[in-house]
């Protein structure tokens, strides 16, 4: 095990930090026990941390930082028909990707990027969209966790269903996970398509939007009433995408973060930026087709402190509705595109935001041009209260 000093852990949006007294890094499974041991013997917490991506300060502390990234191994694969993968928890979602796409297999559903580990992607309810798809969570079979005690539990749904549905989103706090198993599907290609809909037609035709696709999403545009609804469906079509890098990387990334860092001198230039970001990227249909992960994962851009909550499906067009008019009539209010709202299935994982309902999470941004701060206190206290009165639950990690 190897045991620095003096290491300063940021997170990737780098809007937190901290100074772990002692940073630990496991290059194997015996590494955790002895981690484990050491702390225990000198009373004192570990924090495992995976890829940093929490956008809250989740990862952080003072106490010992244990770091698994060399835990990233395949353990074993089942050679029936249930495609079960065994990996050590330390996996980032990508080499797991890799891992099963050499298999022909794929993840049944991502999120937006696959940067995270797997056991930091679980722990914190980390979900893709899609009405009938759980959290990410829900495609695991086992997991094995080692505790304070240094022992070292097996939990399935069968064996202990209990601590299985505990463990699965346990913020790091019941021990370090040191091996999943995952349940895969054969590899898949996927249809995305992209629809530019008004608001009030998205609000009207609710249910529509939710199960409209196999993977739905839409996309709310602040100081404008239009939405980009997508539709993401199996297909066995070719790849078939169109990119310009002018669009995409030139107007998309680099000139976007430089007119966001504009308006952080002139604020009003705000809703403006919103209606063009819409206009120039979403306001025309669009189709492409490509394998699963690419059509799931896309480029998050620049820094950024998101905040994002779950709630019951059928509560969020109030939610929406009461978020449109609070930003339509508070002067002052800086929100940037886009609001973000994905559909996850219901679950009976403790701590999960969707546990025991079918959730709709709504997300919000305030990009940081250049790392400069952006006003967002009022905009996200008003959200916050939207969420907690209409009964929604955050997200662990944001
Ligand atoms: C650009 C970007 C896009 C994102 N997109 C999405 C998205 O689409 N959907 C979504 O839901 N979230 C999304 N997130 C949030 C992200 O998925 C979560 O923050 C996730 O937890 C990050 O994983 P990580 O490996 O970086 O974990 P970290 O942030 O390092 O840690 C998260 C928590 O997991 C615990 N943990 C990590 N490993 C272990 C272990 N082995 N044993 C026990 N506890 C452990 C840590 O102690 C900590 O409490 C996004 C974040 C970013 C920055």
């Amino acid at each position: 095990m190897l045991v620095r000093k003096g290491v300063v852990f940021e997170n990737w949006a780098r809007t937190f930090k901290c100074s772990p007294e002692l940073y630990l890094e496991a290059e194997s499974e015996e590494d955790v026990y002895e981690a484990i041991t050491l702390a225990r013997q000198r009373g004192k917490r570990i924090r495992v941390v995976g890829s940093g991506h929490s956008p809250s300060d989740l990862a952080c502390t003072s106490e010992y930082m244990l770091n698994i990234d060399r835990l990233n191994k395949v353990i074993s694969v089942s050679d029936g028909q249930n495609r079960i993968i065994s990996v050590q928890a330390g996996m980032k979602l990508h080499q797991l990707n890799k891992a099963l796409a050499v298999r022909g297999w794929a993840m049944p559903n991502l999120g937006s990027i696959s940067e995270q580990s797997i056991s930091g992607a679980i722990s914190t309810g980390t979900h893709g969209t899609g009405i009938d798809y759980g959290i990410l969570a829900t495609v695991i079979t086992s997991l094995t966790l080692i505790t304070s005690d240094g022992i070292s539990h097996t939990l399935t749904a069968e064996s202990s269903p209990d601590y299985f549905h505990a463990a699965l989103c346990s913020l790091g706090c019941l021990g370090v996970i040191t091996r999943v198993s995952i349940c895969a599907v054969p590899a898949f290609r996927l249809a995305c398509t992209a629809s530019p809909m008004p608001f009030d037609e998205v609000m009207e035709k609710w249910d529509e939007v939710v199960s409209g696709g196999e993977h739905a999403r839409f996309w709310w545009f602040p100081n404008t009433d239009q939405c980009t609804v997508v539709k993401m469906d199996k297909t066995d079509e070719p790849i078939s995408k169109t990119s310009s890098w002018f669009k995409q990387t030139f107007l998309g990334y680099y000139a976007y973060e430089f007119s966001l860092y504009l308006s952080t001198f002139f604020p009003g230039m705000t809703p403006f930026l919103n209606r063009k970001h819409f206009s120039i990227f979403f306001s025309k249909p669009s189709r492409t087709v490509d394998d699963s992960v690419n059509v799931f994962n896309f480029d998050c851009l620049f820094r950024q402190l998101v905040t994002e909550w779950a709630i019951d499906v059928k509560q969020a067009p109030e939610a929406l509705r009461q978020l449109k008019e609070f930003i339509d009539t508070t002067p002052g209010v800086i929100a940037h595109s886009p609001v973000e709202v994905r559909f996850v299935k219901g679950d009976d994982i403790w701590l999960s935001p969707a546990q025991g309902r079918d959730t709709c999470y709504i997300g919000i941004i305030i990009y940081l041009p250049y790392g400069k701060a952006v006003k967002h206190k009022k905009y996200w206290a008003a959200y916050e209260k939207i969420m907690m009165d209409l009964g929604g639950r955050p997200h662990w990690a944001k």
